[in-house]
């Protein structure tokens, strides 16, 4: 028989200091509720052994799998500015990692499979909803081409997790290139720790920036890598309305994906100062903050770096502020090009950023559905505007809009109106995970009938095709009520 995973463990590798060894707690009656059978491929696992009552043992946490060697990797992190210099997995451990077909690393960790030495005053278990939500907004964010974590299942325990009201329990397979945050170089450097320091940026390094070995400055070449990612990303999040929610140092991953499904949320209408989680009091982690936010994150990342980058102080503290300095107009230029894309623009102008900026003024003004424009802005290529421009409040703020990118595509060169259209299409999603329509599809999940989040899971999975007409209403705004949604 072949293991279920054929796991190696370089993680579990690395010095005593970097993480603390971990244990499954021993679901009690583990059961399937979803197996991302794509993924499985991807990774080379046999996914027809994961549904077996083995495989689900496996991955609700009731059997350790042949090779794993499970770890709660430490880490500390600023936790809405405040820095905890040690947080570390409280409620995940990693199993060990697999190769996958295209020959990268990917980590395979447990989320929810209970306690660990870093649990601090937590149960280290979690709960169906937020596995669920979890499991479908990540899966629906990879569908958008979007770096991030994936889910590979998600399972009941067959315990209760306890939060007021006692929930059912549940765990998450989490799949990572690697699960490095900013906050787990910030852990060696606030110890004062070199040798541990180094020893995390070679790993970092081996996994996510190969080339930076070679580099003149190995740390300098990753600290330009990680700026990069993060800028792309946050760009990207951006231009689909994501709003993470938690962007503390601990849950930004040097890699580049998106990481921590906790609080986040899709805006319906733009709103910049959209703010969704309920404990972030002060809109630290609104909309329009997150790219700040990530330069600060980044900062912070430079700081710790900081012993690294040159042998006097000086030297690194320019060098690392020179980097930081490349962050903006990396993510103003992925920011534009992403406009660009959304508004049907194939050549570049020097008014292009005008135009967009003033259209997500415009939008925000007038309380637009930010998904529902751009998709229809692309129908407006090839037949009426008014579907768009009823989505303004004041619809003559979108017909100044207009005029101007109607003169802009005018000199645009030839290209089909189709296929203008179709293009503008595939880079403005159809569907969104839509706040009312996740939370209409947890609620069914509690009562037992997962039909709701089937509907769902497969229209996120296609996000730039118009959903089947069936299913044309998981596309639609919220109603009214729902604008001061909230998340825990
Ligand atoms: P987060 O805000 O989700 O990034 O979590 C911050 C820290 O709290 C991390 O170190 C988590 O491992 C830990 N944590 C979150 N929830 C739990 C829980 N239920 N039990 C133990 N630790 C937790
Ligand atoms: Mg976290
Ligand atoms: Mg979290």
């Amino acid at each position: 028989m072949t293991a279920l995973f054929p796991f190696q463990n370089s993680f579990a590798r690395l010095p005593a200091g970097f993480f603390e060894p971990a244990r499954p707690f021993g679901a009690p009656a583990p059961t399937l509720l979803r197996l991302n059978r794509a993924l499985a491929g991807e990774l080379g696992l046999d996914p027809d052994a994961l549904a077996a009552p083995e495989g689900v043992e496996a991955l609700a946490g009731a059997r350790l799998p042949e090779g794993a060697e499970p770890l709660a990797a430490a880490y500390a992190g600023h936790q809405f500015g405040n820095f905890v210099p040690r947080l570390g997995d409280g409620r995940a451990l990693l199993l060990g990692e697999v190769v996958d077909r295209a020959g990268q690393r990917r980590d395979i960790q447990l989320k929810g499979a209970g306690p660990t030495s870093f649990s601090r005053g937590g149960d280290g278990f979690a709960a169906l909803g937020p596995v669920l939500r979890e499991y479908l907004v990540s899966e629906a964010v990879h569908a958008l081409g979007i770096p991030t974590t994936r889910a590979l299942a998600a399972t009941l325990t067959g315990a209760e997790v306890y939060r007021e009201v006692p929930l059912p329990g549940a765990v998450l397979t989490r799949v990572a290139a690697s699960h490095i945050r900013v906050g787990s170089f910030q852990f060696f450097a606030a110890r004062g720790d070199r040798e541990g320091l180094s020893e995390l940026l070679r790993f970092a390094i081996r996994r996510h920036d190969p080339e930076a070995e070679r580099a003149e400055n190995p740390a300098l070449a990753f600290l330009e890598g990680v700026i990069a990612r993060q800028a792309d990303l946050v760009a990207r999040w951006m231009l689909v309305g994501f709003v993470h929610g938690v962007m503390n140092t601990d849950n930004m991953t040097v890699s580049g994906e998106t990481i921590d499904y906790g609080p986040c949320a899709f805006l319906d209408r733009a709103d910049p100062e959209a703010v969704f989680s309920s404990i972030d009091r002060m809109g630290r982690y609104a909309f329009r903050n997150q790219p700040g936010i990530a330069l600060w994150n980044l900062t912070r990342l430079a700081e710790a770096l900081l012993p690294l980058l040159a042998d006097d102080e000086a030297t690194a503290i320019k060098r690392a502020e020179t980097a930081l300095d490349g962050f903006a107009a990396r993510f103003l230029d992925a920011h534009l090009a992403g406009m660009r894309a959304k508004l049907g623009l194939l050549t570049e102008e020097e008014g292009d950023r005008a135009l967009a900026d003033d259209l997500l003024k415009a939008m925000a003004e007038n309380g637009a559905d930010h998904t529902l424009l751009f998709r229809r802005l692309a129908d407006a290529v090839t037949g009426e505007a008014e579907p768009a421009r009823s989505l303004f409040i004041d619809p003559t703020r979108f017909d100044a809009f207009a005029e101007r990118w109607r003169q802009r595509l005018a000199r645009e060169p030839e290209v089909d109106a189709a296929e203008r259209r179709a293009l503008m299409r595939r880079v403005s999603p159809a569907v969104i995970p839509r706040n009312h329509r996740v939370e209409e599809a947890l609620a069914a999940a509690h009562r037992g009938d997962m039909a709701p989040f089937s509907a769902l899971e497969r229209v996120l999975a296609h996000p730039f095709d118009d959903p089947p007409a069936e299913l044309a209403h998981l596309a639609e705004e919220p109603p009214g009520d729902w604008r001061d949604y909230r998340t825990f």
